[in-house]
């Protein structure tokens, strides 16, 4: 398989890096190089300069505002965005919510739902883990129940990413009770705002907010807002969990992360010097680079690959297994080369905003080190998230290897 980029998307590369150089405010920026979780409000504003550009949504279809690009160009485009510390962007909305509602939506649904996805105005959560059922999703318990044109929705979602800046949930819900299990789920949108819905945080060990518990209490669902056909949830679902093939296995997070641990072992001393002269650190260090190196690879090689050559849950699941393992493995490095002065880079408790906007405790050793232990602590989390390590090796073992 040949690998070259072609000489077009080489000029596309530099386009947009010379894009993004222009585009991305320097306050933005700034706050990119600090904060691991981006504050809404500047994900809201970069999502706009990229809306007018066309390019908040590069894998959805052109008719629906999106660029559709190749994979290849997607993956470029993500790589460039991380290499500039730009905000990530929406993803439950744009890449989990979007092609769904793209596919399986009523004209309505994707006239109603997909603009202000583009422009950073609506900000989605998913609900789909529940206490209870998370590698077993298809035990979720969280009902509707039709009532005219109305669902009425009871019952508990947890681990809800950033649903405290939601502004709607696309949720699995039972709306059978008497079929098996996954043919009794339906996928339902759900306004946060409406009567019955109600949000608890969950802190982490990072000090930080990403987490929610979402409770449902008699909560009105218009019956408008069930995608496709009631009791087709299960396959949606399996549907936008496989949508995106490459980008569970984060190489662009990493090889950012890989970066700022060398910068961070160049400027801490040690008796002998610098760190980045440790012999042990070294080693680690470009182990992990090499083993990232590889792993990119792999991940263009899925990207050049017709279709058919590639079984897209399969592929999933290995670059998910590698990827997330390295991506620990970068925050921990990081932690490893700031030692005990890490401690002092971790967040205010009392201060999210300031976690947020401003960046943690003043700068020990170098302008990078902030914030590296609260993402080591949440780093922890890259192989429960998405469907756990061993959910992985399990789809693996019966998937690939046939046993
Ligand atoms: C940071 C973070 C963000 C998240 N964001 C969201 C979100 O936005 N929306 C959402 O819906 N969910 C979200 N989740 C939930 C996530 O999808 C679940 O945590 C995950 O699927 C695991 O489910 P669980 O926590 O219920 O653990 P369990 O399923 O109870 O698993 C507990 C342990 O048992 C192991 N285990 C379970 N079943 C098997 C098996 N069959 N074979 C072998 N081992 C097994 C697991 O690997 C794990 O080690 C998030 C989780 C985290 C940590």
């Amino acid at each position: 398989m040949d690998f070259t980029i072609d000489p077009d998307d080489e000029t596309f590369r530099r386009e947009v890096r010379a894009f993004i150089a222009a585009s991305l405010p320097p306050d933005i920026a700034r706050r990119g190089r600090h904060d691991y979780h981006s504050a809404r409000e500047d994900v809201r504003r970069w999502m706009r300069i990229l809306n007018e550009k066309g390019w908040s949504a590069p894998h959805w279809p052109r008719e629906f505002g999106g660029s559709d690009w190749s994979p290849l160009r997607r993956y470029i485009f993500q790589d460039e965005l991380r290499r500039a510390r730009a905000p990530v962007l929406d993803r439950c909305a744009l890449d989990l919510l979007g092609p769904v509602i793209c596919t399986f939506g009523s004209p309505e649904q994707q006239a109603r739902f997909l603009p202000p996805i583009l422009n950073g105005d609506e900000w989605w959560c998913q609900g789909f883990s529940e206490p209870g059922s998370g590698s077993d999703l298809a035990s979720l318990r969280t009902r509707a129940d039709l009532d005219g044109d109305t669902y009425v929705v009871n019952g508990q979602k947890i681990w809800t990413t950033e649903a405290h800046y939601a502004d709607w949930i696309f949720a699995l819900v039972r709306t059978d009770q008497h079929v098996k299990p996954q043919a009794g789920i339906s996928f339902l949108l759900i306004d946060m705002r409406a009567p019955g819905v109600v949000r608890r945080p969950i802190w982490t060990i990072d000090e930080g907010l990403t987490l929610n518990e979402i409770f449902f209490d008699n909560v009105p669902v218009p019956a408008a807002n069930l995608v496709g056909q009631a009791g087709q949830g299960w396959s949606y679902a399996k549907f936008l969990l496989g949508h995106e093939r490459t980008t569970s296995a984060v190489v662009s997070h990493t090889k950012r992360d890989i970066e700022q641990v060398r910068h961070l072992a160049a400027t801490i001393r040690t008796t002998e010097g610098h760190l980045i002269g440790d012999e042990l650190f070294a080693t680690k260090l470009a182990r992990l680079e090499a083993e990232t190196i590889a792993l990119e690879w792999s991940v263009l090689r899925v990207l050049h690959a017709d279709d058919g050559d590639v079984k897209a849950d399969q592929v999933a699941s290995l670059l998910k297994l590698r990827g997330s393992e390295l991506s620990e493995r970068a925050a921990l490095l990081a932690a490893e080369a700031l030692g005990d002065h890490g401690l002092a880079a971790m967040p205010d408790p009392e201060g999210e905003h300031r976690l947020r906007h401003d960046g943690l405790a003043p700068p020990l050793e170098d302008d990078e080190a902030i914030g590296v232990t609260a993402k080591t602590m949440f780093r922890r989390a890259t192989t429960i998230y998405g469907g756990t390590s061993e959910i992985q090796r399990s789809i693996i073992a019966k998937s690939v290897l046939g046993l």
